[in-house]
C-alpha cells in the first residue's frame, strides 16, 4: 500500500518523545496516528489502555510474539515492549502518518523490515538534565530510573552512528526542538495534508 511514510521517534527514556509526539498529534488533526505498542509494564497515572499502550501480561505478549503478530519487540528496563502489525495497519488504513515511539533495539529491528520510516532521534542536552527530567516526572522507582539512565548512556553513544537516523534533535528548549521536528517532517506533512484535501 503506497501511503505516507511512517515516522520512528527514538531516544533515551525521558528525552521528550511523548511530549513532542503528543503535540504533533494535537496540532495536526488527523494527519498523524500513533502506533499503540504492547507492553508488560504497569500503566502510569493518566495512561489509558489501548491509547498509550496495550497493557498486557508477559504470557499474552509472548503468545503474540510466538504467533508472529509483532513487527518487532524488545526488553527494556526489565519489561517487554513491541509493535504489533495490527497497530501499524490500523493507522495506515486511515492513510495517516504512523508514528512509532520505540527504543534503540526497535530501531535496529525495524531497519531489517520493509516499513521504510523516517528515523528521528530525540536527545537530551546531558545525562544530568535527563536524570532531573525523569526524577521530576515522578513515574519511576529508583531501580527503574537507574536502568533507564544506563540505557540512556548507551543510546546517546549509538545515536551518533552516521546514517542511523535521518535527524537527531536536541531537546533542550522544547519550542526549538518541536520546530526542528516539524521541519524534519514538513515534506510528509504537506503530502498528507494535500492528500486529504484532494
Ligand atoms: P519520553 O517520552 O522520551 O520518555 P517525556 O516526553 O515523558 O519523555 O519527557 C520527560 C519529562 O521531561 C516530562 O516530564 C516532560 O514534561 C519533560 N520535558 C520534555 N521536554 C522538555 C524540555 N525541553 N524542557 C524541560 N522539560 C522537558
Ligand atoms: P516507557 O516505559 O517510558 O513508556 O518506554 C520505555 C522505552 O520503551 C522507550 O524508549 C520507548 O521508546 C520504548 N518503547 C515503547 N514502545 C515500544 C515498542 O513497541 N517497541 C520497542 N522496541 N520499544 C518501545
Amino acid at each position: 500500500m503506497a501511503g505516507p511514510r511512517p515516522v520512528v521517534l527514538s531516544g533515551p527514556s525521558g528525552a521528550g518523545k511523548s511530549t513532542l509526539l503528543k503535540r504533533l498529534l494535537n496540532d495536526f488533526d488527523g494527519v498523524f496516528g500513533f502506533s499503540v505498542s504492547h507492553t508488560t509494564r504497569n500503566p502510569r497515572p493518566g495512561e489509558t489502555n489501548g491509547k498509550d499502550y496495550h497493557f498486557v501480561s508477559r504470557e499474552v505478549m509472548q503468545k503474540g510474539i510466538d504467533k508472529e503478530e509483532f513487527i518487532e519487540s524488545a526488553v527494556f528496563s526489565g519489561n517487554m515492549y513491541g509493535t504489533s502489525k495490527a497497530a501499524v495497519q490500523a493507522v495506515q488504513a486511515k492513510n495517516q502518518i504512523c508514528i512509532l515511539d520505540i527504543d534503540m533495539q526497535g530501531v535496529k529491528s525495524i531497519k531489517k523490515t520493509d516499513l521504510n520510516p523516517i528515523y528521528i532521534s530525540i536527545q537530551p542536552p546531558s545525562v544530568e538534565i535527563l536524570e532531573k527530567r525523569l526524577r521530576d516526572r515522578k513515574t519511576e522507582s529508583e531501580e527503574s530510573l537507574q536502568k533507564r539512565l544506563r540505557a540512556a548512556r548507551e543510546d546517546i553513544e549509538i545515536s551518533k552512528e552516521p546514517g542511523l537516523f535521518d535527524a537527531v534533535i536536541l531537546n533542550d528548549d522544547l519550542e526549538e526542538a518541536y520546530g526542528q521536528l516539524k521541519d524534519s517532517l514538513s515534506e510528509e506533512i504537506e503530502k498528507a495534508q494535500s492528500g486529504k484535501k484532494s
